[in-house]
């Protein structure tokens, strides 16, 4: 586990205390408010789940799984027009993917339309809600502002009959888009202006995903969010920050309608990540522009992204709880995310040789045309890992950058008449250097000591360099792709400019003709090895036999330890 503490501009409590909504939801069960608990994830299928939504599953799904109780997935598909079968599927893969399983609790608020309908009327008949017919601009302008009341509409009094028959032709179809919406009749005069007489239905002759054409009214978030929840019989409805004003018209529905239960709303601070944007509709103009492969590019926040990249889910989760639960905004730095990855792919990727910018070796006293198989350790850190065989021949490759023929005083690497190890294979010397007619080095002519099988010396001799390196007779070709921070910038789009202005014109540097040791060519799709000596990397969904791509997960920096012993971050 990552023992660092999250950046917040508050105090998050450490996740081994709970945070606010665990100490919550504890007393809420001790205290006998609530038998078991029930929670929910609401997405929206506008676009692919990114990693703040992750945090958003692991807080609402996790806090279920802890404290024995259950959660639903429920897709908030209330808006026709940007929703997408495409995103749906996406969604419930990267949910599954990261570990968490609904079973058959799965919802949609589509699934509650008749229910919404006939609690609409409802309202209607109590006289707290009306058809009005002003246009949405025109609401807006008599909605008031902070400071001023609103002033109610000429049609706020319309009769609770001419209402019914009148919602009941939106419903029919009457009317074109716009030209009327339902509104609960609430005040004004209200300070918060939630509750001036809030929008519960808009006409959109739209087809939806689910229900098709069967309806051209639809309910708007406020009014579908809190009847779902209470419908489902969810007691503590975990969301962002951005519905903390929208509390008290949640409570005034579910206090005026009869619901068969009493959720309760509680927000916390959205995740942001330096170096990233996070908004749906940021990042559907990042996919629609083309400067990425598509919603999961490796450089996108995406699940599917970070999937693709490498990432496991073990070290998403891992993330999402040191990053903590707080209740007020903030800003995580993005390496504390690689840490957390790094930590967990060091303890399970198994090490792979590949030769990223390949330089020939030709060992001149090792037999023509002879190969052997030298047994590797497949990961040091853990020996249950085994190990694997490598072969190994007369020709081989090394990192162009593990050479030099004029070393500086502390490059302790291959240079003429040195010897290095390779790993778990011999000690080799140079002995000649080969250029080409423009002066590039284009081999090494070294010789080998036979004793040293296995990478140690009889005599106890210890070069000062370990080098990975693949066999040139086995070795398989391969594309291996190097992603940095899509956003050049620690907050992209901050300032005046548009944060599509940021972008890291290097954030992909795609490497040809390197080479990697044969068992690579087997490497499944969501396996992450560790290439020795150069980071993590996992084969592409591009990749095809005869035709290998590797993505770059992370380097080997640890950039957030370093951060972290400069005191460059506040912890709390
Ligand atoms: P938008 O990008 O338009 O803000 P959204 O990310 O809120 O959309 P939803 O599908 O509504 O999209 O999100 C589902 C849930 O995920 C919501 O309850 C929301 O509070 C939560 N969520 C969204 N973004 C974050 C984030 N950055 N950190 C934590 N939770 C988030
Ligand atoms: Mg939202």
């Amino acid at each position: 586990m990552v023992s660092s503490a999250p950046v917040s501009t508050d105090t998050p409590s450490p996740p081994e205390h709970g945070d606010f909504i665990r100490d919550i939801v504890a007393a809420d069960l001790r205290e006998g408010r609530c038998q078991s608990v029930v929670t929910r994830f609401p997405p929206e299928p506008n676009g692919y789940l990114h990693i703040g939504h992750a945090q958003a599953i692991c807080l609402s799904f996790g806090i279920a799984e802890e404290f024995g109780g259950r959660y639903n997935l429920r897709f908030d598909d209330t808006n026709p027009m940007k929703e997408e079968q495409e995103y749906i599927d996406a969604i419930e893969a990267d949910i599954r993917w990261l570990g968490f399983d609904w079973g058959k609790r799965l919802y949609h608020a589509s699934d509650y339309f008749e229910q919404l309908y006939e609690w609409a009327v409802d309202l209607i008949k109590a006289d707290k809600a009306y058809v009005d017919d002003l246009s949405a601009d025109e609401i807006r302008d008599y909605r008031g502002t902070l400071t001023e009341p609103g002033r109610p509409s000429p049609w706020r009094d319309r009769s609770v009959d001419e209402n019914l028959d009148l919602f009941a032709r939106m419903r029919a179809g009457e009317f074109p888009d716009g030209a009327c919406v339902l509104r609960a009749r609430i005040d004004m005069a209200a300070g918060n202006v939630n509750m001036r007489d809030p929008v519960l239905y808009r006409i959109l002759h739209a087809s939806h995903p689910r229900t098709g054409d069967a309806w051209c009214i639809y309910p708007t978030y406020d009014f579908a969010h809190g009847q779902s929840d209470a419908i489902e019989g969810i007691t503590h409805s975990i969301c962002t920050l951005e519905f903390k004003d929208h509390r008290e018209l949640y409570d005034w529905l579910i206090e005026n309608l009869p619901v068969p239960s009493i959720p309760h709303q509680y927000e916390f601070a959205r995740l942001n990540l330096t170096h990233t944007v996070l908004s749906k509709r940021r990042l559907l103009r990042v996919v629609n522009e083309g400067h990425v492969r598509g919603w999961d590019d490796p450089r996108m926040p995406t699940l599917s992204g970070l999937r693709r990249r490498g990432f496991p889910p073990e070290g998403i989760r891992a993330f999402v709880t040191v990053a903590g639960v707080a209740r007020t905004g903030k800003t995580v730095e993005v390496e504390m995310m690689e840490h957390a990855v790094r930590d967990v792919l060091n303890r399970t990727a198994q090490r792979r040789f590949a030769v990223l910018d390949p330089l020939k070796v030709v060992i001149t006293d090792y037999p023509e045309g002879q190969s052997e198989e030298v047994d590797v350790p497949n990961n040091p850190e853990d020996p249950s890992a085994g190990s694997r065989t490598v072969p190994f021949g007369r020709e081989l490759w090394i990192e162009r950058d593990d050479f030099m023929e004029d070393p500086p005083r502390k490059f302790f690497r291959l240079a003429p008449g040195r010897e290095v190890r390779l790993r778990s294979a011999y000690f080799i010397t140079c002995d000649e250097v080969v250029k080409d007619a423009a002066g590039r080095v284009v081999e090494l002519r070294c010789s080998y000591d036979p004793a040293t099988r296995g990478g140690d010396a009889p005599d106890g001799r210890r070069p000062k360099a370990t080098l990975h390196w693949v066999s040139a007779a086995h070795g398989v070709p391969a594309e291996v792709r190097l992603y940095e921070y899509l956003f050049r910038s620690p907050h992209p789009g901050a300032g005046e400019a548009d944060f599509l202005d940021d972008l890291n014109p290097d954030s992909e540097k795609v490497l040809r003709g390197c080479v990697v040791e044969p068992s690579l060519a087997g490497l499944p799709v969501g396996e992450t090895v560790q290439f020795e000596r150069l980071g993590y990397f996992c084969p592409d969904p591009d990749s095809a036999p005869g035709a290998l791509v590797f993505n770059r997960t992370l380097t080997l920096r640890d950039t957030w330890a370093k951060l972290q012993a400069q005191g460059r971050h506040d912890t709390a």
